[in-house]
């Protein structure tokens, strides 16, 4: 199959004529060619969206209008969810079962963001008894999307929303290892009756195409989801252009287990938080730190479930975890299992390629007991099936081991004593936490990481903050004194 740019409501294929191979993961073959956008498409995809920015209807449109094309455009992801489900099992080795729930969500995100721009309240502020202020929020404009490989299609319209919401046209950039559901848009848009240049779509590679977006001049807002080393790179090149800039990036979120916790409640959530979507999965629990005083037991346990992790062909029903994005990537992660080896850390469940899957890109789901906090495995952010399980004696040190990574993205914690789980969500360096509970939330509730996890928040009007400026009105509604200057 190929796979065109979709530019001005036409596919085309890249300027250069250039193209790259996609693979299948679970059997690494070339499934699909691909157009490999560079400055030049990236450069026709811009041109089109700032036509639409500045002459067509859709920033212009009331947000009721703008709302009923997002609903049109939710029922027409409705429409073909599991063909996009289909798709998405293939391109990224994520399970059918769990590919069918992003489907669902990617329309959900649609149908909130209709919600949001129609309930926006207005602010309006009385000076005194004679002027009024009033902000209105504006469109920025040109909106640039990067997204990564995991769950694309979900993340993809997790910023097409409410970018498209705002009034924005956007050019977006799927990542290079999943480019094939994110062919399904074009046809999407369309039927949901969004305007022809107000929705374009580049493939490309990350430092090609991915940064001469970044650098176009007429892209006043990026947003983007990533490693935290991209969104780095990312800041610099946008510096230049001083863009707006949303950054949702990596993580090594912890799970801390205390003694009086619901521990098989505690354990369904480590299992399920660490190797539900491959792992692959920003917000993963892939740190386990539990009491002592249930240390040994809770380790015995998670490994017996890990090894009982239903591992297999993506789009059998039964499987829990599929196969891993890509060989380089697989290759990566199994690279972090022997690390955890070599530094001394305690394999207690897989690590390695499972009977009977003797091609793709497989790995058991891998626990790793007595993780210190000077090994690598601890400390950088494996993005596979490999949880690490360190112990702590008491809250402090807990809290000491939860903030000792760069990362803050989530974070989740397990103890009856509800006075003790409020400390930690005041002292626990994360975006966002979890007392009792899996990764659950209210997509007006905001997103995102402190300290390397990321900048700025999505969900919500927060993401709309980030499409729209404010712009301030004074309106006199009485004669108000002037301070006469100027009369000698
Ligand atoms: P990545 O940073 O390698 O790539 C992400 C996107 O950026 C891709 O589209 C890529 O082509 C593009 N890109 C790469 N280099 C670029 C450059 N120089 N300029 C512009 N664009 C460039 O990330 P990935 O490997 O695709 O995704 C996995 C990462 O994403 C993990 O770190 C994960 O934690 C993170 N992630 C974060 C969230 C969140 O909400 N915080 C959600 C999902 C994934």
């Amino acid at each position: 199959m190929n796979l065109e740019h979709y530019i001005d409501g036409t596919h085309v294929p890249s300027v250069s004529g250039e193209t790259f191979t996609s693979l299948e993961p679970a059997t690494n073959r070339p499934t699909l060619t691909v157009a490999s956008g560079d400055a030049e498409d990236v450069d026709l995809a811009v041109r089109a969206a700032l036509k639409a920015f500045t002459d067509g209807p859709w920033p212009r449109m009331p947000g009721e209008r703008r709302a009923e094309v997002l609903r049109g455009i939710a029922a027409a992801i409705e429409a073909r969810d599991e063909r996009i489900a289909e798709l998405e099992c293939g391109d990224t080795g994520l399970p059918i079962t769990q590919a069918r729930g992003q489907a669902r969500r990617a329309a959900q995100n649609f149908r909130f963001f209709a919600d949001v721009i129609t309930s926006l309240g207005e602010d309006v502020y009385r000076v005194g008894s004679a002027q009024l202020n009033y902000v209105v929020r504006k469109p920025v404009g040109v909106a640039g999307l990067i997204t990564p490989w995991n769950t694309p299609f979900m993340l993809e319209t997790w910023k097409l929303a409410p970018a498209l919401a705002a009034g924005c046209p956007v050019v977006l950039k799927p990542a290079e290892w999943s480019p094939l559901s994110a062919s399904l848009l074009p046809e999407i848009m369309e039927e949901g009756g969004l305007p022809t240049g107000v929705f374009n779509l580049v493939h490309g590679i990350g430092e090609r195409a991915g940064a001469a977006l970044v650098a176009h001049p007429d892209v006043p807002v990026i947003s983007f989801t990533g490693e935290t080393t991209t969104g780095q790179t990312i800041m610099r090149d946008a510096a230049t252009g001083l863009k707006t800039l949303s950054m949702e990036l990596g993580g090594k979120s912890p799970l801390l287990v205390f003694d009086d916790a619901d521990l098989e409640r505690a354990l369904d959530a480590a299992v399920f938080g660490v190797f539900s979507l491959n792992g692959e999965r920003c917000t993963a629990s892939s740190r386990v730190l539990v009491q002592d005083t249930v240390y040994e037991e809770f380790v015995t346990r998670l490994a017996e479930r890990a090894a009982r992790v239903r591992v297999g062909p993506p789009h059998d029903l039964a499987t829990e975890l599929g196969a891993l994005i890509h060989p380089e990537h697989y290759e990566r992660v199994v690279s972090y299992v022997r690390a955890g080896v070599e530094e001394g850390a305690r394999l207690v469940a897989g690590g390695g390629r499972p009977e009977g899957l003797p091609e793709g890109n497989f790995l058991a789901a891998t626990v790793f007991a007595d993780v210190t906090p000077a090994m690598r495995i601890f400390q950088e952010e494996i993005f596979g099936p490999v949880v690490c399980v360190t112990p702590f004696s008491t809250e402090t040190e807990a809290v000491e081991l939860a903030n000792a990574t760069r990362y803050g993205l989530a974070a989740y914690v397990w103890t009856s004593d509800l006075r003790r789980a409020h400390r930690l969500a005041q002292s626990v360096e994360a975006g966002m936490l979890w007392i009792n509970s899996q990764n659950i939330r209210d997509l007006r509730t905001p997103f995102g990481g402190v300290k390397a996890s990321g900048l700025g928040r999505e969900g919500g009007r927060y993401s709309i903050d980030v499409y729209t400026e404010a712009h301030i009105v004074h309106v006199a509604t009485e004669d108000l004194p002037i301070p006469r200057f100027g009369l000698g």
